[in-house]
């Protein structure tokens, strides 16, 4: 037998959504090297320990690789026909008589071919209403904001060369040197030429210490100090909107009410820094402002996200080069993940499942009835909430791809109940995870560089990832498994598909005439650039600058929501539970808590003050307790962390952060439940 040879593979990082492109080199079929490459476009040859450290995972002696079905209690290995018999068996009742009682949760590190596939089975084979994904835990709270405001979502609105043209960069709860390292370089470039960079954090993170200038409000106050920003710009005269909108005045004669006092007392900041702030805004030619997830996974995350839109808006920013507001997406195609129908209410190219129009079109597109098309189910959390209660609205099966909802889900001791109280819990994977262990039936999957495939990157740029390697033992592409999933329950329908390529077209097609059109790309055209969406034409032009009025809404305009931000808690002593990502870790921390070359360490940080209050000293284990769970760790004393806060991981580890969340109340516009703000008490505990 011939050795097979070696060969250099150009791919994208299967981590955070900066996708940095390496190469990737193989000896006898196997990823022995990674090489950055200066040509990627987004990073330019700079990549993180954890993308260099990738390929550690793909022979992990863990790998899954062959499908494992629950018996007497005990996952044992079987064929694929026994695992798709079980799947005929346990489905197929269902999707006849009950489709809405399955439900199917996919994870915004899927590829757009995978998350396109994902949508259509869910719809058009199962016939459920009831699909989402861990996205809704991301970005979902800009998205919604960035949707009704511009009927557009994405996450930057012009590709990363252009932020330094920048000359004030104001960072919301974005500790970029931690999760998307290379966007530093951008930073710095931005510094280099003579602009300013804010980090507003309730920590001093890595990132605050680069930009040296920080602003510390009350976690769950950045909308307010949005707000008071937008009061002194109109004090000052600087309004001057982007373009005629809807609901300017409404959100003018709102701010109002937040001078500065009041918001330098509800965010807990010297009112001095709060003025230093809003000159340094006010008197910026291109201001750009950037959001991460600490104003946005909140219960109010979505009207917080829309005071800083309204504040870019109504001082002229928005559609600038490198100026306006942007959202900076973290998960690996956490973009193009929310665009092609696993959300809940969405359809392919950023469609809504509730537009006839778009109805009618995907129903063409797979040619079925308009009517059969489900209206949408039940969001992420929600889903998740519905597992296994036998009343109306519950479901007796779910299928996973891709997500360890029993580490990232709020109120994670509540949902691993419900997951055990599922008849069918079915789950594609490559790796164990806490989510396979309660599964009745695991099927092996496909890691990032033993498929084809696109992924859409933090600026809407849109890149090939290819294959380095085939899948190990019986393992399966994933794009295969959902297509077997479909002929096992009866519904082969669609899902025939001959080759990776003959989906990946379907795909693109699908998307002609959306929003997100991403139907004048293919492969080869892919192969000579990235693109940045929509590409409408195959010999047109991509689309740098997104955010350019007019907007795709009904009459062109966007429309500014004022902002209903729950008053803050001031109550004495209250200390106040917050998360935020680590360098060395990714989402539930599958892949990254296996590798020797990552680390990471999931302590509590606490200000010494604090510490001292509750008689902790460094290294002490404390037990923080909410009104959701407990969870006991070691203690770091941290200055530089607000005295009524404490900062822990958000899902790298399980039995930590998210059983102290809560996995009942939600933003009413994104479905986000809310990740940073906890109320928490403190009990010293025994070591760990
Ligand atoms: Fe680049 Fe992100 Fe991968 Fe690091 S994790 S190499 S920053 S894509």
């Amino acid at each position: 037998m011939n050795a097979a040879p070696s060969r250099t593979v150009r791919t994208t990082c299967p981590y955070c959504a900066v996708q940095c492109n390496f190469d990737l080199h193989t000896e006898q079929g196997l990823v022995t090297r990674t090489t950055p490459t200066r040509d990627c476009p987004v990073a330019h040859g700079t990549v993180c320990k954890k993308g260099l450290s990738a390929p550690g995972d793909l022979r992990h002696p863990d790998r899954l690789t062959t499908p494992l079905l629950r018996r007497d209690g005990q996952l044992v290995p079987v064929g694929w026909p026994e695992a798709l018999a079980y799947v005929r068996d346990a489905l197929t009742p269902l999707v006849q008589s009950a489709p809405q009682r399955v439900g199917v949760f996919g994870g915004g590190s899927l590829t757009n071919e995978k998350t396109y596939l994902l949508g259509k089975f869910a719809r058009v084979a199962l016939r459920t209403p009831h699909i989402d994904h861990n996205g809704r835990y991301g970005v979902a709270s800009a998205s919604a904001a960035l949707n009704r405001t511009f009927g557009l979502d994405r996450g930057l609105g012009f590709p990363l060369d252009d932020l330094p043209r920048s000359d004030l960069i104001v960072l919301v709860g974005a500790n970029v040197a931690e999760t998307l390292p290379p966007v530093m370089q951008y930073l710095k470039a931005a510094r280099n030429r003579g602009g300013a960079v804010y980090a507003i954090d309730p920590r001093v993170t890595p990132t605050a210490k680069v930009a040296g200038r920080h602003l510390a409000p009350r976690p769950g106050t950045d909308g307010v100090l949005a707000l008071g920003l937008l009061h002194l710009m109109k004090q000052w005269g600087r309004i001057r909107p982007t373009a005629p909108a809807h609901g300017l005045s409404d959100v003018l004669w709102h701010a109002d009410d937040y001078p500065p006092a009041r918001v330098a007392h509800d965010c807990g900041v010297p009112e001095e820094e709060l003025i230093v702030l809003a000159r340094a805004y006010a008197d910026a030619r291109t201001p750009l402002i950037l959001t991460g997830r600490g104003p946005e996974q909140h219960t109010h995350g979505t009207d917080t996200v829309q005071a800083w839109i309204n504040l870019a808006f109504l001082t002229g920013h928005v559609g600038k080069q490198g100026g306006g507001f942007g959202t900076l997406t973290g998960q690996g195609n956490g973009q193009g993940g929310r665009q092609h129908g696993q959300k809940n209410d969405q359809l392919p190219g950023a469609r809504s499942l509730r537009d006839p129009r778009h109805r009618a079109q995907m129903a063409a597109h797979w040619n079925i009835p308009e009517h059969q098309l489900p209206q949408p189910g039940h969001s992420a959390q929600e889903l998740l909430n519905a597992c296994g209660d036998p009343g109306e609205g519950g479901l007796d099966a779910l299928i996973v791809l891709g997500s360890n909802p029993v580490v990232s889900a709020a109120g994670a001791g509540q949902i691993t109940e419900r997951l055990k109280a599922l008849k069918h819990l079915i789950v594609i994977d490559f790796l164990p995870s806490e989510t396979t262990q309660l599964a009745t039936l695991v099927l092996p999957g496909s890691m990032w560089c033993e498929e084809e495939g696109t992924t859409t990157n933090l600026e809407g740029r849109v890149q090939r990832r290819r294959r380095a390697m085939t899948v190990p033992g019986a393992a399966r592409e994933d794009w295969r498994i959902l297509c077997d999933l479909a002929h096992a329950v009866g519904r082969p329908h669609g899902f025939t598909y001959p080759t990776f390529r003959s989906l990946q077209d379907d795909f693109f097609l699908a998307t002609r005439g959306a929003r997100a059109d991403y139907s004048g790309l293919s492969a080869e055209r892919l192969d000579r650039a990235s693109a940045q969406w929509p590409v409408p034409r195959a010999d047109g032009p991509d689309t740098p600058l997104a955010y350019a009025p007019t907007y795709p809404t009904p009459d062109g305009l966007a429309t500014l929501h004022v902002p209903r931000l729950p008053a803050p808690d001031l109550a004495p002593r209250a200390l106040r539970l917050t998360t935020g990502r680590l360098s060395g870790q990714y989402q539930s921390g599958t892949q990254t808590r296996r590798n020797p070359a990552l680390k990471g360490a999931n302590a509590a940080q606490i200000h010494p003050d604090t510490a001292h209050a509750h008689g902790l000293r460094a290294g002490q284990s404390v037990t923080l307790i909410t009104a959701h769970g407990q969870a006991t760790l070691p203690v770091t004393l941290t200055p530089g962390i607000r005295p009524d806060t404490l900062f822990i991981p958000p899902f790298h580890w399980p039995g930590a952060a998210n059983l102290l969340t809560d996995p009942a109340a939600l933003d009413p516009h994104s479905r986000m439940p809310g990740f940073k703000v906890t109320p928490v008490t403190l009990r010293p505990a025994p070591a760990i």
